[in-house]
């Protein structure tokens, strides 16, 4: 079988000229990488700015009235710079100058921003000697604002099976008007998935600055292993508990199609990174615990009343009071006579006297009791459903560390358990579960 791959490659891989030797001697590497899709040039060192802030600041500053020609001369040079180190023929001159005219007859930021990886692409494309395909001229939004996806699916596929090679800007495609339109920060990650997904590629992979997924926040836990394998679903429940490796739309276009993703490190082409896929490979056995996140800046509202239990329709109605003032409640563990109901405390404190209110005055509680400054941490794995004991682990790592547990849900697709603890023990409390569930 010919192996297909579509090779994303973000800003840090291709921040400047020998980040991008290093990506065109990856491509080159596997013949499979034929379709390849490319961030606009990021950060070279950490208080670097990326080429796409600079042009969102362009756009503000004309706006605004102000002069953007400074900031549009470090765009220029910074390319100016690429395009003399990799020795290739490019005119930058009219690219910017043609930027600097919709800037002046204003245009909306999309256009500006998009054109950072509309020119980075075009180089690549230049040195790698293979065509360059717009993305407005294959990725298709409707009135909505909305991908398009039967129309996007079927032109992006025609035309670039129509090609050997093709270099694909990221971040941006055409609305039906043929304005440019870019998805939200990060969005070439969704490109990547996109072209995967209409070319039918047998892989999707996402070059990036790190050797895949890690199975812990390695600001807290000291040099967390990196997860081999991780199913759509065990990253989507990490990945919304703060995780964080991929846009979160670029799931969609690959999982709907069975195509995996392969996060790699473009400065350690060598490591295998970490690969996402709806079930793992035969050979692998499910871990019991694949990763561990969580999130602070939560609050439990924990409503008491005696012989709750047998009034009907009680959490219905204490859920819909959120949901009225437009809180999404994220737990909502329940006892005999009591009922918590675990929210955002950002959220909680805009509506606080008004759902306390409403609480008082339509379920007549005996008691409200809110507790603040609560973490939540998740512990996440497939191979949990099967393991005995994995909750009293969690307990007895937290009970170890003397952190006290003040709130514990477990989802009912035991894919993972969740406690609450006081956000002051946060830290300790994932070294404590890292220790004792991954290390
Ligand atoms: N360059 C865009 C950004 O900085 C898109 C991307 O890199 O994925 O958000």
């Amino acid at each position: 079988m010919n192996i297909l791959i579509t090779a994303k490659f973000g800003g840090t891989s291709l921040a400047d000229a020998s980040q991008i030797k290093k990506v065109a001697e990856i491509i080159k590497s596997n013949p499979a990488r034929k379709f390849v899709v490319a961030s606009a040039p990021g950060k070279r060192f950490s208080d670097d700015i990326k080429i796409t802030d600079l042009l969102y600041k362009c756009h503000s500053q004309a706006k605004n009235g102000e002069d953007f020609s400074a900031t549009l001369t470090k765009i220029s040079e910074r390319y100016a710079e690429i395009i003399k180190a990799l020795g290739v023929d490019f005119d930058i001159d009219s690219e910017i100058a043609e930027i600097k005219t919709k800037l002046q007859s204003g245009t909306t930021p999309d256009y500006p921003a998009s054109r950072g990886e509309y020119i980075n692409s075009k180089i690549i494309a230049k040195f790698l000697g293979w065509p360059f395909v717009d993305a407005a001229e294959i990725i298709f939004f409707n009135e909505k604002g909305l991908l398009d996806e039967n129309t996007t699916f079927k032109t992006a596929g025609e035309k670039l099976k129509s090609l050997e090679h093709a270099v694909i800007p990221g971040f941006y495609g055409a609305m039906p008007d043929g304005k440019i339109k870019t998805f939200s920060r990060g969005g070439s990650d969704v490109t990547g998935s996109i072209i995967a997904r209409s070319v039918e590629a047998n892989l999707y992979e996402n070059w990036t600055d790190v050797s895949g997924m890690l199975s812990a926040d390695p600001r807290i836990v000291q040099n967390p292993k990196v997860i081999d394998y991780i199913t759509y679903t065990e990253l989507r429940e990490l990945s919304y508990m703060g995780a964080s490796v991929l846009h979160e739309d670029a799931v969609f276009p690959v999982r709907k199609a069975g195509i995996p993703i392969n996060i790699r490190n473009t400065n350690k082409p060598g490591d295998n990174g970490t690969l996402i896929a709806a079930t793992l490979p035969k050979d692998i056995e499910k871990r019991a615990v694949t990763g561990i996140a969580g999130r602070k800046g939560f609050s439990s509202i924990r409503v008491e009343k005696s012989m709750m239990n047998g009034e009907t329709g009680f959490g219905a109605k204490l859920l819909y009071i959120f949901a009225r003032n437009g809180i999404p409640f994220e737990h909502c563990p329940t006892g005999i006579d009591t009922i918590s109901v675990v929210v955002s405390s950002e959220l909680f404190d805009r509506k606080r006297e008004i759902v306390l209110r409403e609480i008082k005055n339509e379920l007549d509680p005996d008691f409200i009791t809110i507790e603040k400054n609560l973490a939540v941490i998740a512990i996440v794995g497939e191979g949990m459903v099967s393991v005995k004991g994995m909750a009293a682990k969690v307990f007895d790592a937290l009970a170890k560390a003397g952190i006290n547990i003040r709130m514990i849900d477990q989802g009912s697709d035991e894919l993972n358990i969740i406690v609450g603890i006081d956000e002051s023990e946060y830290n300790k409390a994932i070294n404590a579960l890292y220790d004792k569930m991954i290390a």
